[in-house]
């Protein structure tokens, strides 16, 4: 045998990545008989920021078989959205929104939560290499494919039928292939933590996450866990956002301080990490998929924080990938344009009509209006809820037109 046989694993399908993008659509095409193998870069726990679930993203877990898992580790369960100002306020309990489906999910810190569902696909009997990294990838004129992965001891090659890549911020193959291009979304800036209040408080509150309209381009979150502790973060434009100084700890400090929500609730915290800055993280990609290969999650690109949609899209898209993959690998023909590329774009079209009317004030007009109108509030509740498929929703099907028409109105 040559050394590289020696040094060849082959499977019929290999994924980059173990975010939840990654162990869904492993999880599915696992019990769909398929040989799959998971390289990951890091080794688990590893932080990620992305903490606060939509109830659409439970159809996912639900399809990969993993609500029990999850539900055994106690996660704080999440109902709805509050969105508050200094002086307004305006409540979504996902149990009263217009779509048939989840009132709940959960929020959780991505360490302990992605380690969770590693745990559980390696438990199964899928192959998982932590701290082993993508180099390289060669594909054929079949779509098969030789990657090269190294860890710190050794590299060795994986031969593959198809490649799902889940690899998030590490876009593995729009680098590698050139498919990344600038999203049309501002460059904005966010810095975050997770904090210990001296008083953990036990009101219904803690079952939602808090956005808070901080200033016209300046806005918040806070995200309770079931431990006591909660994330918080600001996020705006960038030069807005440079305006603090210091350290990462005094700007969060100065945050806290100016901020009428956080100010209330979180004087005096412990900082349980020191905090992270981050710019430019909105991305896009050419392609969503080619011979061989599929994108899936955070490597498929990425929008915009303020309405949670990244988990949901990221295991939407990897249990789509997994299913689209399986149907191929079972020898029939797929239309990825139509089957994935689409479906993505048309979720992705929806949630980011509600980011560019976040952005422009609209939202905060028809969130805050008086007396608003129940049915409306239950459309907009679906979309907050991550159902942005549902066709019977006028908000999925001209999501621009209507929030314009609804602000104007309550304006
Ligand atoms: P990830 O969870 O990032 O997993 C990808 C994995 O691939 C990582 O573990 C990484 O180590 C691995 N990897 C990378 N490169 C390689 C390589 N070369 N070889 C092997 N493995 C590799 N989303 C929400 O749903 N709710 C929120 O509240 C939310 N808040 C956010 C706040 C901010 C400020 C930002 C910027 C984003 C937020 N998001 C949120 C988005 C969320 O972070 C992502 O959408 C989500 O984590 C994507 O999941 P994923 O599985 O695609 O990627």
């Amino acid at each position: 045998m040559s050394d590289f046989e020696t040094n060849t694993k082959t499977v019929d399908v290999l994924i980059i990545g173990a975010g939840p993008s990654g162990t869904v659509a492993a999880s599915i095409l696992h019990e769909k008989g398929y040989k799959v193998h998971i390289v990951e870069k890091q080794k688990f726990p590893r932080f990620v920021i992305g903490e606060s679930l939509l109830p659409r993203c439970m159809e996912n877990f639900k399809k990969a078989n993993l609500i029990e898992a999850i539900e055994a580790n106690h996660f704080q369960k999440k109902f709805g959205a509050k969105f508050v100002s200094e002086v307004e306020n305006c409540d979504f309990e996902f149990a009263n929104q217009f779509t048939k489906g989840w009132g709940w999910t959960w929020q959780v810190q991505r360490a302990d939560f992605d380690k969770v569902l590693a745990d559980e696909v390696v438990k199964r009997g899928i192959a998982l290499d932590y701290e082993t990294e993508v180099t390289a990838v060669e594909f054929e004129d079949d779509g098969s494919s030789t990657t090269t992965v190294k860890n710190k001891d050794s590299e060795y090659h994986i031969k593959a039928r198809h490649i799902v890549d889940a690899s998030g911020y590490g876009k593995v193959l729009p680098r590698l292939l050139d498919l990344e291009r600038p999203s049309d979304l501002p460059s904005r800036t966010s810095i975050f933590c997770h904090v210990k209040p001296k008083q953990v408080s036990d009101s219904p509150e803690r079952m939602r996450i808090i956005i808070i309209v901080h200033s016209d381009n300046v806005w918040g979150w806070i995200i309770p866990f079931s431990d006591g502790t909660s994330s918080i973060g600001m996020v705006g434009d960038t030069e807005e956002m440079n305006k603090t100084t210091g350290t990462m700890e005094e700007q969060m400090r100065q945050w806290i301080a100016n901020d009428k929500a956080l100010r209330e609730r979180f004087t005096d915290s412990e900082f349980i990490f020191e905090p992270r800055k981050i710019t430019g993280y909105s991305s896009d990609v050419t392609q969503l998929h080619g011979k061989g290969y599929v994108l899936t999650g955070n490597a498929s690109g990425f929008l915009d924080p303020v309405f949670s949609s990244g988990v949901t899209l990221a295991t939407e898209s990897g249990a789509k990938a997994a299913e689209l993959v399986a149907e191929e690998l079972d020898g029939n023909v797929v239309d990825w344009d139509k089957s994935y590329s689409q479906h993505l774009k048309d979720g992705t079209k929806v949630f980011k009509a509600f980011i560019e009317a976040w952005y422009r004030g609209d939202l905060q007009k028809i969130f805050f209006s008086k007396n608003p109108n129940e049915k409306i509030k239950s459309q907009i509740c679906s979309v907050l809820a991550g159902y942005v498929w549902d066709k019977e929703n006028p908000f999925v099907t001209k999501p621009e037109r209507l929030l314009v028409n609804l602000a104007q109105l309550v304006g």
